[in-house]
């Protein structure tokens, strides 16, 4: 509150203050104003804890006239970051009812009320504004990505591209990763709707803009895996993993089938060995602990999965541990290590498996769009979440 006070207080009092404090540009000076009496009906308000009133009465109180255009925005923009929307768009709806603003201190006053409507999730008045400003020449860049934020939320991907065409890309590095993600929603959408020629021809846009689109890669797996085009899923998912191994336990499963379906066995169990060399994730040494198991027997296996943990310890390799303990399990005690599997499964099954990295937000399932930073492409499996739990 004392930040409003700070805005308000001196204005409201008399703007002759806000004028001496600019007073090194020429302008003409005004006089000092006798102070209104509603000024101390306000600072009454504010003795008496009513600091709300008091700041109705100092916002009626401030005149909109060129000088104190920019406390205006000020104020709005602070109310706004406040969450108190409702102050912030009377405030700017104020200003711009007023015809003496000139046509920089309009468009200004249109970029905040836009983000105000944003705020109170009008989404159709701030469009129009911000087509307004488009169409002013003002504030261009800034109006077509708070354009870009209303058609995401709005999911209409096809005016996001046509948005994000209007924008600088050297201005917002992650335009390029997000124009790729628009063209992956358009090809699912297409997916959904089994036309896998218009899909495929917006995968290839999205790897055009974006070389090595994990998302891209996995979808264009999804459809040459309908095909029964195995050879190319496995190319595919193995570029997933050379762009972003974060999302090898998503690709992993359809990965094996592959090379299964191909009845390549020894290729898989070399390429899950490269695999675990190079990023000892538990996800590889499942497969691998599986394939020793039927190449070697359950001994061998369990060494494997021990060794693993002893340098990883994570609650999925010690549920394989577990089950191929019991397997295995002529003396073990059985008993105890049914009880340990059960609380282990039941301790996976809460865990969220998802994480943003750039937010944190935590997820059951993989989204593309992080409904909480917005960010495109920044929520990844969590392959190591007891550690992460205990860091
Ligand atoms: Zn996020």
């Amino acid at each position: 509150m004392l930040e409003v006070l700070l805005l308000l207080l001196p204005v409201a009092a008399a703007s002759g203050w806000y004028t001496a404090r600019r007073g090194m540009t020429p302008k003409k000076q005004k006089q000092p104003q006798e102070i209104s009496p509603v000024y101390f009906k306000g600072l009454n308000y504010l003795l008496n804890e009513q600091p709300d009133k008091a700041i109705d009465l100092f916002i009626e109180l401030l005149d909109v006239d060129s000088d104190t255009v920019e406390t205006h925005l000020a104020l709005g923009n602070l109310f706004r970051r406040r969450g108190e929307v409702d102050r912030a768009i009377r405030i700017h709806q104020n200003l711009i009812a007023r015809p003496s603003l000139s046509r920089e201190q309009r468009a200004q006053a249109l970029l905040e009320l836009g983000q105000d409507y944003m705020r109170a999730g009008l989404f159709d008045r701030a469009e129009n504004l911000f087509l307004e400003l488009t169409e002013l020449r003002l504030y261009n860049e800034q109006a077509y990505i708070y354009l870009l934020e209303i058609y995401q939320q709005e999911k209409d991907w096809q005016r996001c591209l046509e948005v994000a065409d209007k924008i600088t890309v050297s201005h917002y590095p992650s335009l390029h990763n997000s124009i790729a993600h628009f063209y992956c929603e358009l090809a699912e959408q297409m997916l959904s709707q089994q036309n896998s020629a218009a899909a495929e021809s917006y995968l290839r846009r999205a790897q055009q803009i974006q070389r090595g689109n994990v998302r891209a890669l996995m979808l264009q797996g999804r459809i040459d895996y309908t095909r029964g085009d195995y050879r190319s899923v496995i190319r595919l998912l193995r570029q997933v993993e050379e762009n972003d191994p974060a999302y090898m336990p998503d690709i992993l499963p359809r990965l094996v089938d592959c090379y299964r379906k191909l009845g390549q066995q020894q290729a898989l169990f070399e390429y899950m060995q490269q695999l675990y060399q190079r990023h000892h994730s538990t996800e590889a040494m499942l497969i691998l602990s599986e394939m020793i198991a039927d190449a070697e027997g359950e001994s061998a296996a369990v060494q494997a999965v021990l060794r693993h943990l002893g340098e990883n310890p994570d609650l999925k390799g010690l549920e394989r541990l577990v089950r191929l303990n019991l397997q295995r399990g002529e003396e073990s005690p059985r008993e105890t290590l049914e009880v340990l599997l059960q609380s282990v499964m039941k301790l996976l099954d809460n865990h969220p498996a998802y994480q943003c990295e750039h937010c944190g937000f935590i997820a059951k399932k993989l989204h593309w769009h992080c409904p909480s930073c917005k960010t495109w492409g920044g929520i990844k499996p969590l392959q190591e979440f007891v550690r992460n739990v205990r860091g």
